[in-house]
């Protein structure tokens, strides 16, 4: 008994001229016929095609270079998928003109269609000297690549083959869409969630993200559907926002978007033996993502833009150093001098020293912030995370995250919120795990206490590079390690967005720095405000009685006081845990405020050595002949090494607890790190004991 055949509908789309017309006389031969699209003069070809007991019913599309609303053509193709739901759509791509071609395919690909491509033309690619590495680009892409050759009829088992398994998988749902970046991802999230709510039967049909996308674009035939006047309104102001940032129509930057997902996933799939460089923006990127010539490139922008954050930043922040220096005089002078009053201690000492203490790298941030959006709305970062791709693949994490990673050696809070461009949640896990061992710019004052402190004039700069250097490697091996274990799952490909060079706006960029900078402020006024009134109060009390402190200097008595606190305590109580790594109840009682923040280590070392004075840089010296006096080379560096490691700020963990919205992830990188800490320190200190004294 003869099977009786599946059907199936297939609806080939492709450019004008990409070879539509041959690939549907080789699949369909003489059976077909030829009729009008209803209501228009517009070609409509049907043909038959029977191949491994499947009947597939093949309609050759109008050719098109998109799917918009602007021709009849692009129209009717579009309607077609919509209405008919053809089982698999193939899109025939002139593949000796791919990164043109392939812009159909972005929108067909997010129109959610069950896809495939067929690289037409690759006899001329050929002759042109591309070589595809069809495996990655499907993958990337994920439908089927077949290369063709329409007019010699090449490729035609391949194709169908491709056909019937894809449609064979209908309902498959892709792992990854073209994003657009921050700003109009955001409009987008907002009308979806609208359209949902009050477009319900609109949403149905076409799908939300769609139906978003196509109404920032303007699409007139889109517009004409939309019933709700909420909907309207919030896609009118949502366009004039995007118009406003970007300074151009959301259309046309949304069609950068869409090539630049095209370029980046040619660029890592198509190789030239040929050169054939077409535009600036090319020819830009033949430089910069040069293999040998990318890395030092990169190197030296991100150097100049650290160089520039604190060379300009100095000057600010030495305004705002003395700003809060003489707030502190000012409200200090509420008090007659020498006073003890609490409040006074904590206005002055709590919190103008905490809060402001921080404040005072605002203008460091900030310009940080500034450069990094200069170097974002450019095209330039998806560039340098296109140049580490690579490297960053071998430790199992994506190249976009190298961009966090990198923020890291500024501040650990950014860089965690910068971790959101991973759409990969396990990759996003593990980077936000690992980012705390990126020496942050808080570490940078205690490695500027110690080193000189214990090291000799020639080893002190190979000795930072050292530290950063530990930094660098532990995450990559604790990143590998977590990528094995608890964040396991394969690396889906990701295509790594190039899109066009573009003249950042200001007005964007400003957005973009103001944006950080405010979450920035917003945590120094208020988890660190909260923690600085906190960590006051335990250094403050309880007391020892005043006859205790009789016949004693006012430094002595100032130590005496913070032995008797509970942080004095605590660093007394943990004295036997931290023994082994070479430290004393002074220095744990330093680590226990470095939890604050990390430059609080110094200064709370600078009040146990009862050297904290008014003239700061006369008291750092002392502090360091002290630290000189009681401590060896050894346990410098142990210090550094555990601060380095060990449980990040507070502010760090509260920044991880809101980003992956559990208090079991802060956690666990909070204790997970200060055991990798111990650790650590524990075997260098008892190896270094053994090997040198
Ligand atoms: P359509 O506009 O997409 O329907 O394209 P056609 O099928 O009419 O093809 C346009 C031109 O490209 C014709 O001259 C074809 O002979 C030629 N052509 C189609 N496929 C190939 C191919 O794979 N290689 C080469 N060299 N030429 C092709
Ligand atoms: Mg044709």
């Amino acid at each position: 008994m003869a099977d009786i055949p599946k059907k199936i509908t297939v609806a080939l789309a492709g450019n004008p001229n990409s070879g539509k017309t041959c690939i549907f006389n080789m699949l369909t031969g003489t059976r077909q016929h030829v009729g009008n699209y209803p209501g228009v003069t517009v070609e409509k070809k049907e043909g038959l095609c029977r191949y491994r007991g499947y009947e597939m019913t093949v309609v050759d599309l109008p050719g098109t270079y998109g799917l918009t609303a602007f021709s009849t053509e692009e129209l009717i193709a579009r309607r077609f998928i919509i209405e008919e739901k053809p089982d698999v759509v193939v899109d025939i791509v002139d593949s000796s003109n791919v990164e043109r071609n392939l812009y159909l395919a972005t929108q067909l690909i997010e129109m959610e269609v069950p896809l495939v491509l067929a690289f037409n033309m690759s006899d001329v690619a050929e002759q042109n000297g591309l070589v595809f590495d069809i495996g990655q680009l499907s993958q990337l892409l994920e439908a089927a690549v077949i290369p063709t050759v329409g007019n010699r009829g090449k490729g035609r088992t391949g194709l169908l083959d491709a056909v019937i398994e894809t449609a064979e998988r209908a309902g498959f749902e892709r792992t990854h869409t073209i994003a657009y970046g921050e700003e109009i991802e955001h409009e987008l999230a907002s009308i979806e969630k609208l359209i949902g709510e009050k477009e319900s039967g609109l949403a149905e049909k076409y799908g939300a993200r769609w139906l978003a996308l196509k109404l920032l674009e303007q699409d007139g035939d889109i517009l004409t559907k939309l019933q709700n006047r909420d909907v309207i309104d919030a896609v009118r102001k949502s366009i004039e926002h995007l118009r406003d940032i970007f300074g151009d129509e959301p259309e046309t930057v949304i069609a950068d978007r869409r090539y630049g997902f095209i370029s980046g996933a040619c660029q890592e799939t198509i190789k030239t033996t040929v050169e054939l460089r077409h535009n600036t923006s090319d020819l830009v990127d033949a430089v910069v993502t040069n293999r040998i010539l990318g890395l030092p490139i990169f190197l030296l922008l991100m150097y100049l833009v650290f160089q520039l954050t604190f060379s300009i930043g100095t000057y600010p922040m030495g305004w705002l150093e003395i700003f809060f220096g003489w707030l502190g005089n000012t409200i200090a002078g509420f008090w007659p001098a020498g006073s003890e009053h609490w409040l006074k201690s904590l206005l002055v000492d709590g919190i103008i020293g905490g809060v402001g203490g921080v404040i005072v790298f605002l203008p460091n941030i900030l310009l940080l912030f500034l450069a990094i959006a200069i170097l974002e709305d450019s095209g330039y970062m998806a560039r340098a995370a296109f140049i580490m791709d690579r490297l960053m693949h071998k430790i199992g994490l994506h190249g976009k995250s190298f961009i966090p990673m990198l923020i890291g050696f500024g501040c650990s809070l950014p860089a965690i919120m910068g971790t959101r461009i991973l759409e990969n949640r396990q990759n996003r896990l593990t980077t936000i795990m690992v980012i705390p061992l990126m020496s942050c710019g808080a570490r940078l004052t205690i490695y500027a206490l110690l080193i000189p402190a214990f090291f000799p004039e020639r080893l002190r700069g190979p000795m930072l590079w050292l530290i950063y250097l530990i930094g660098i490697l532990l995450a990559v091996v604790s990143a590998k390690v977590l990528r094995l274990t608890i964040f396991k799952g394969e690396t889906t490909p990701f295509v790594m967005e190039l899109p066009p060079y573009r003249m950042p706006t200001f007005k964007s960029i400003l957005i973009h720095m103001w944006q950080r900078g405010w979450m920035y402020l917003r945590k120094a006024g208020t988890v660190i405000l909260g923690i600085s009134i906190i960590l006051w109060a335990a250094m403050s009390w309880p007391r020892p009685h005043d006859t205790s402190l009789a016949g004693l200097t006012a430094e002595q008595a100032q130590q005496q006081k913070l032995a008797y606190s509970i942080v004095g305590r605590l660093g007394r109580a943990i004295e036997p845990a931290i023994r082994p790594l070479g430290f004393d109840w002074k220095i744990g009682t330093a680590l226990i405020g470095a939890t604050a923040a990390k430059e609080v280590f110094v200064s709370q070392l600078g009040i146990v050595y009862a050297v904290g004075g008014p003239d700061e840089s006369a008291g750092r010296h002392t502090l360091r002949e002290q630290l000189q006096a009681n401590y060896t080379p050894l346990t410098g560096f142990c210090i550094m090494l555990f601060c380095l490691i060990s449980a990040p700020c507070v502010a760090t963990a509260a920044m991880t607890r809101q980003e992956t919205n559990s208090w079991g992830w802060a956690l666990f990188q909070f204790f997970g790190l200060t055991t990798l800490a111990y650790v650590i320190t524990f075997i260098v200190y008892q190896l270094g004991s053994l090997l040198l004294y």
